[in-house]
């Protein structure tokens, strides 16, 4: 009987967690397992009342297409449907499955020194990742945020639903001057449009976040270094969003001192 986590989706095959979960328990040497477990849409109920009774199942994360339905079968104790709209993780309290979602903390770490309150942000797409960052930008009180999407609505609608001031515009737009940048789209991503933006704009001390990892130097970053610009890639969240998970599953902080080792290993 060894305890476990894992993550469920569908596909789940490229699922980067097994591997970054299953590197922080041999670095700290627990006798636990996490595993990648495919999870058909229309079974996601008997996965949940199939967990809950079994005793070794400490949780697990979710990921596409269940992000949404999941919170159907969970207690939401942090109000998720109602900010971010999506879980990301679920862990068990005695017998409850409760849900959560790690994703604006991992994104929000590699930041947390910015002076971001007041100041001006862009953040490009209106999709989950997007709802995730614009969670973590408003509780950082930054602001106005301009946020480009390829449909402006959509953008209006989530800058009304994280009470940020700013405004939506199309991703053509030229941009205004911030002390963050943040792509939540996936342009930059293999097999997609590269993002073409004139980073002038951005003053010296501006930071561009890409939350793109595949490849790892997009050609926003690319720019981005250019300019000299400080950078943070798309590894961070996911290690971040991960590390959160990793301690409410197995009770002890993720070893973040081998972060450069299991950025290799993500990368190779
Ligand atoms: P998504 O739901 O596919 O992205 C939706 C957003 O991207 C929408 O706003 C959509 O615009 C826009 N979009 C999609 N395709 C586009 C295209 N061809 N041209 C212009 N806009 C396009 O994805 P997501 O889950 O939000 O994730 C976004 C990116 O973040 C992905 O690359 C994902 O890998 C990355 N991500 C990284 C992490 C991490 O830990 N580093 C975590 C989560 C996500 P419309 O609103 O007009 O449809």
């Amino acid at each position: 009987m060894t305890a476990y986590a894992e993550v469920i989706g569908d596909p789940i095959a490229h699922s980067k967690s097994p591997l970054i979960h299953g590197f922080w328990l041999e670095k700290l040497g627990i006798e636990a397992d996490y595993r990648a477990h495919r999870v058909m849409p229309d079974t996601l109920g008997d996965y949940f009342a199939e967990r809950r009774t079994d005793p070794d199942w400490r949780g697990c994360n979710i990921t596409i297409p269940h992000k949404v339905a999941a919170l159907d079968h969970v207690e939401d104790r942090g109000g998720v449907r109602d900010s971010i709209g999506a879980i990301n993780t679920v862990l068990r309290d005695g017998d409850a499955l409760i849900g959560t979602n790690t994703d604006a903390a991992g994104f929000f770490a590699p930041i947390a020194d910015m002076p971001l309150s007041g100041a001006p942000a862009i953040v490009l797409g209106a999709g989950g990742a997007a709802r995730a960052v614009l969670f973590a930008l408003s509780k950082a009180d930054v602001g106005p945020v301009t946020l480009l999407n390829r449909t402006p609505l959509k953008g209006a609608a989530l800058l009304a639903h994280f009470g940020l001031k700013g405004e939506a515009l199309p991703l053509d737009a030229p941009l205004p001057p911030a002390a963050l940048l943040t792509n939540a789209s996936p342009l930059g991503m293999k097999g997609q449009d590269p993002l073409d933006l004139d980073l002038s704009p951005l003053p010296e001390d501006a930071v561009v976040y890409d939350l793109v990892y595949a490849p790892l130097e997009t050609p926003l970053l690319r720019a981005a270094r250019a300019r000299e610009l400080d950078t943070v890639d798309g590894l961070e969240m996911l290690i971040g969003q991960a590390a959160a998970a990793f301690e409410l599953f197995f009770d002890a902080p993720a070893p973040r001192d081998h972060d450069a080792e299991l950025r290799e290993l993500l990368t190779k």
